[in-house]
């Protein structure tokens, strides 16, 4: 076999410098809550392919719904020729997502399209131009999710103009905004808006219940709430994009349930399929159907092999209780992150909820962000055999997102390499 060396220096020749790697070793097969490199060498996995393998790499369900699949037939296109599992996996959406209401689905590629395709909705529905996205948000990598994203570098440095009638809104970070409470945060950006923007010029307000790339961010208590009741009060489309936060891997279906949050349109992918491309906006049958004949659709969106891959996905979340089993990773994994975090000043918080897990790092006593120490303690978990990824605005939080199928002795074994990567 191919070493990893030499697939990296083919790399080097062949593929653009501006798609980054994490790890250098190139995969051979992976599986529960393991990778498995060229060389035989096991990495365990705290990234899950960034909350795409939420039912672990190639799961069994998965692996024969594709195979059964690619052997009837492999793309006909939706808007040419349908069926039945693009149906199927639209009923089983507007079945799980938050809110009893009639609701409709329609079926895209990536998480930027999903986004894209969310305030195309919005906006048509509404007959109104602007989108209100909060500081530390991530939306995506095409132009317009580009300008809905905060962070420069390296999402947007040099890749403008961006669309315009977007606006962005402080976030609630209790770690950083002074302890403000849920409320006082939402009124800081409602009134932000009302005096900047005018309510009844907004399509939609755009918001991660819990930030992904930018830090994982867990706004205060109330802060998802206040904002739902502006939104409903001023005719304003409210779009959670749980793109990372779904399927599970907060501990319940979706982040928005943690309190009782019901968004109007709901932006989905990642952990949606078993890591095959599939993403969706799912919403109020009103907004989804205001949109003419024609007016959503492409090519492969909604691709038979991934349509069939997500039914397998969500079948497996179910038997196998997967958000039962990211409540009982929290469990574990906060518990020995707070006794790192004891002993180690460098960490100011340890955050987030069910199996999307992270600590912010900072220069002690301060809150001074310290990527350095991020890179660092990445490094030597990398080098010991565990996948972590960092995030956040200031490239200062590390955090864990492991397959919720990991074993409890996979995940004890990539916990006690973390501690060690501490020192
Ligand atoms: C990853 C992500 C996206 C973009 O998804 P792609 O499939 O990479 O286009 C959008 N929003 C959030 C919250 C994400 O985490």
């Amino acid at each position: 076999m191919t070493s990893s060396e030499e697939l990296h220096k083919r790399r080097g020749a062949a593929v653009a410098r501006g798609v980054g790697s994490t790890i250098s070793s190139y995969v051979d097969h992976a599986g529960g809550g393991t990778i498995t490199d060229v060389e035989g060498r096991q990495w365990i996995d705290f990234a899950a392919g960034i909350a795409v393998a939420n039912v672990g790499n190639s799961a069994p369900r998965v692996v024969e719904a594709v195979k059964a699949q690619v052997e009837r037939f492999t793309h006909t296109c939706f808007m040419v020729a349908p069926y039945e599992s693009y149906v199927a996996v639209c009923e089983q959406l507007n079945a799980i997502t938050p809110g009893g209401h009639e609701k409709r689905s329609a079926l895209f590629n990536s998480g930027a399209e999903a986004v894209e395709n969310a305030v195309k909705i919005a906006r048509h529905a509404t007959g109104r131009p602007a989108v209100v996205v909060f500081d530390h948000a991530y939306h995506g990598r095409t132009n317009l999710t580009m300008a809905l994203t905060a962070k420069n570098m390296p999402y947007k440095h040099r890749f403008g103009p961006f669309a315009g009638e977007i606006y962005r809104v402080p976030m609630s970070y209790p770690l950083r905004d002074g302890g403000l409470s849920g409320a006082e945060a939402a009124a800081r950006a409602i009134e932000m808006v009302e005096k900047q923007v005018g309510a009844e010029n907004v399509a939609a307000l755009l918001i991660e219940p819990i930030q992904g790339e930018g830090g994982f961010v867990v706004p205060a208590a109330g802060f998802l709430p206040a904002l739902r009741q502006w939104a409903t009060a001023a005719g304003v489309v409210f779009v959670a994009d749980e793109i990372q936060t779904g399927f599970c891997r907060t501990g319940q279906w979706f982040a928005c349930d943690h309190e009782d949050v019901v968004p109007d349109l709901i932006t989905l992918a990642k952990g949606i399929a078993g890591g095959l491309p599939l993403a969706a906006v799912t919403g109020r049958a009103e907004l989804m159907d205001a949109v003419h004949v024609g007016g959503l659709g492409g090519t492969y969106g909604g691709n038979p092999i991934a349509c069939a891959a997500a039914l397998a996905s969500i079948e497996t979340m179910r038997e196998l209780d997967l958000a039962g089993a990211a409540q009982r990773i929290e469990t574990v994994m906060v518990a020995r992150l707070r006794t790192i975090a004891e002993r180690d000043p460098r960490i100011a918080e340890v955050r987030g909820r069910g199996a999307m897990l992270a600590v912010e790092l900072v220069q002690p006593g301060t809150l001074t962000p310290d990527p350095a120490a991020a890179a660092a303690v990445s490094a030597a978990c990398h080098a010991a055999g565990l996948l972590t990824l960092t995030c956040g605005t200031y490239g200062n939080v590390l955090r864990f997102l492991p397959p919720l199928v990991i074993s409890d002795d996979e995940l004890a074994r990539g916990l006690d390499i973390l501690d060690a990567a501490f020192g």
